[in-house]
């Protein structure tokens, strides 16, 4: 507890279900508040600001160009606005008020276009665009994408994300390959992956990212491409990126935050284990409750604990057992995916080992009454 979660009558969170957005997503590290605190503490020119950073990044990232926006949304957003609006001063400040003649339409996967907590075609649409879907909910390949190209694409999208349907899905490399035979940009949303530079090597034009999320920065997005694209993505500063204007203290804390990211050892999957072990044993020794270590169904260095309710030995179904836990006096968020099989995840990267036995009191509790 907080002054501040005194002050405004705020519950504690423990969250032990990833990156989530409803939640406030991650808790950068002192390096990335401190570079917030500079931010915060300066007045930059901010045409500078906004070109050395995203130089500097390009530079760590070795890719051509870079800049920082507000979030992963408005990322989708002001690459699509810089597709269709490129140079043309006119059209940039009159993007929404005047019929469109350049092309504007965006081709996606059909099984692309999904909710992540807004939907992307609301993003497309923020930024001019026109939807149109290739292929069907379960199926695109390299052909069918192509199939849906006019003279009025603006672009080609491609949702990197573990909300899409996976199978029968084109790579990104194929999609690149379609975006070049058709001299169109291929926009990947990558916002919550992981690697920062192998959509871009596969020969994406524009790759967005979510600052908050693997990065662990503030709340921010990044946008890395060729250099043509990211200068038209920054000219949207001037467009309806103002709409969605990324603060100095953002620019400075993500930048921090990558360098970070790419420089300093990540929690090995071993050191997940360790340390929720204690955990894990704890909750053995409750009757109806079993928890066991599991690994990432991704194939990703992540250890997770999984646990399972016999429901009918508790008498309680195991979503009316996250319900609680959620509204109890300490909010516990989980991640419920397989609720309705019974067992739930516990995702220890973003909780210590005293957080972790307090979800253990808290469990046992709901058991005891
Ligand atoms: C989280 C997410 C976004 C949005 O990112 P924000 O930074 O929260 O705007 C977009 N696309 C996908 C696939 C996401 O997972």
């Amino acid at each position: 507890m907080t002054s501040i979660h005194e002050k405004y009558n705020l519950k504690q969170v423990i969250n032990t279900s990833g990156r989530m957005t409803i939640l406030g997503v991650s808790t950068p590290s002192q390096s990335v508040i401190d570079a917030v605190n500079v931010g915060l503490n300066h007045y930059f020119e901010i045409k500078q600001l906004v070109n050395n950073s995203g130089a500097y990044i390009a530079n760590l990232l070795n890719v051509e160009a870079a800049v920082v926006v507000s979030c992963a949304s408005a990322g989708i957003a002001q690459a699509v606005a810089a597709v269709i609006v490129k140079d043309n001063a006119n059209l940039l400040l009159n993007l929404h008020s005047a019929p469109v003649n350049e092309p504007r339409e965006i081709v996606l996967p059909r099984g692309h276009n999904v909710n992540f907590g807004a939907p992307v075609d609301t993003m497309i649409a923020l930024g001019g665009g026109k939807v149109v879907e290739a292929g069907y909910a379960n199926e695109c390949s390299a052909a069918q994408l192509a199939a849906a190209i006019t003279p009025q694409t603006a672009a080609i999208l491609y949702v990197k994300s573990h909300h899409c349907v996976q199978k029968s899905m084109l790579s990104v490399a194929q999609a690149a390959e379609v975006a070049r035979q058709h001299q169109l940009p291929l926009i990947v949303d990558a916002a919550a992956e992981e690697d920062l530079q192998c959509y871009y090597q596969s020969g994406a034009d524009l790759v967005i990212y979510s600052g908050a999320k693997a990065i662990e920065g503030p709340t921010s997005g990044l946008v890395i491409g060729k250099k043509q694209y990211i200068e038209w993505v920054k000219q949207q500063s001037n467009g309806i990126g103002r709409a969605m204007k990324v603060g100095k203290e953002g620019i400075l804390g993500l930048t921090q935050a990558i360098e970070n990211y790419l420089t300093q050892p990540k929690i090995s999957g071993a050191q997940m284990v360790e340390r929720m072990d204690p955990f894990i044993e704890a909750l053995n020794k409750l009757a109806g409750i079993s928890a066991r270590t599991v690994w990432d169904s991704a194939g990703r260095d992540i250890a997770r604990a999984e646990i399972t309710f016999n429901e009918a030995l508790l008498g309680i179904s195991t979503s009316e057992i996250v319900e609680r836990l959620k509204n109890g006096e300490i909010a516990i968020y989980f991640r419920g995916y397989k609720a309705n099989e019974g067992k739930i995840e516990v995702d220890v990267r973003s909780v210590d080992q005293q957080q972790l036995m307090t979800v253990f009191h808290c469990i046992k509790n709901l058991f005891a009454e």
